[in-house]
């Protein structure tokens, strides 16, 4: 086993949990009524080892939607499907040292990773016109959520329509996002803008628990390899790079800091999910709605620090 006294290593995951629940900072996400709606206390923690050994702890089977930690995924399998140099002749690999949505676009006029809103717009512009050109806007969608849920190791994925349909109703920044690409040619021939954006809507809208996550997680650290079912979804040179970006530009403008602090690979989303990666060790996922002001989860940040206090798990622990 790649945690050999795994009930020791749960009581500490436990422990930290317990820390973490009393922390009553932050605020829920309010931008639209089903996220402002989600009740502050729930806490819920999942681990999945490399090997299949799973902890879970807390509300880990309300589902929630995926929100920005669904960026890592649609990136992994654009990754996947077009190969690094594709998908970088249109998005960059640079942190951009702004808030997830704000309206600028790097030196290249090109979005500045795919981990912030204009460049996961632009992944999803990437998926419905480069990958399998010929599928409906329909068809997409069920292959989309069908990688996830592969990710995930068979374990249900859902989708909320509710979600959906208010996110396109407060969308006026990611359009603005939208129609500032377009201005400046970012993306592929053949794009309809406004597919591209009902698409990238609905993978914020995409619906799982922790426990599904926490698969998803270990299926990174695990080189794509997912370790329920064994199945090989992701290219391990995909995952390298998903997880080289998630390190720098996963956290929003706090990635510099969590970095340096926590040195994991780690992707939020106003959901108030962290999908947290110890690469050949384990996925771990956090969920807890009140955010800090840089929009990541305030318990799931706490829980980050405590772990790595704890266990050396930061990148540069051992040398
Ligand atoms: N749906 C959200 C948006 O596009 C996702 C952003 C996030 O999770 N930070 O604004």
């Amino acid at each position: 086993f790649v945690i050999p006294d795994f009930a020791g290593f749960t009581k500490h995951i436990e422990d930290f949990y317990y820390k973490c629940k009393s922390n009553s900072e932050g605020k829920v996400a309010s931008y639209i009524p089903q996220l402002s709606r989600m009740n502050p206390d729930y806490w819920g923690v999942s681990v999945c080892t490399i090997d299949g050994q799973r902890f879970s702890i807390g509300d880990v089977t309300v589902p929630f939607t995926l929100q920005s930690c669904s960026k890592p995924l649609t990136y992994a399998i654009a990754l996947d499907k077009l190969g690094p140099d594709v998908v970088h002749s249109y998005v960059g690999q640079e942190p951009s040292g702004r808030n997830f949505n704000e309206l600028i676009l790097d030196y290249n006029k090109r979005p500045h990773n795919p981990m912030i809103n204009a460049g996961a717009i632009l992944v999803c512009s990437l998926l419905k016109t480069l990958v399998k050109p010929e599928m409906t806007l329909a068809e997409k969608f069920d292959y989309t959520m069908n990688y996830f849920k592969r990710l995930a190791g068979g374990e249900p994925i859902g989708f909320n329509n509710a979600v959906f349909l208010s996110e396109r109703e407060a969308a006026d920044r990611n359009y603005a996002l939208g129609f500032y690409m377009r201005e400046h040619k970012c993306y592929p021939e053949k794009t309809i803008l406004r597919d591209c954006m009902d698409f990238y809507f609905q993978c914020c809208s995409m619906e799982a628990d922790c426990e599904s996550m926490a698969v998803m997680a270990a299926t990174l650290a695990n080189g794509g390899i997912c370790p329920t079912t064994e199945e090989k979804v992701l290219k391990s040179d995909s995952v390298r790079d998903v997880l080289s970006l998630m390190h720098s530009c996963g956290m929003y403008d706090y990635s510099g800091q969590f970095a340096f602090k926590v040195g994991l690979p780690a992707k939020s989303g106003v959901c108030g999910g962290m999908l947290i990666v110890i690469p050949n060790v384990m996925g771990i996922f956090t969920w807890s709605p009140p955010l800090d002001p840089l929009g990541n989860s305030c318990r799931g940040i706490q829980f980050c620090e405590e772990l790595v206090r704890e266990f050396n798990f930061h990148r540069y622990d051992n040398l």
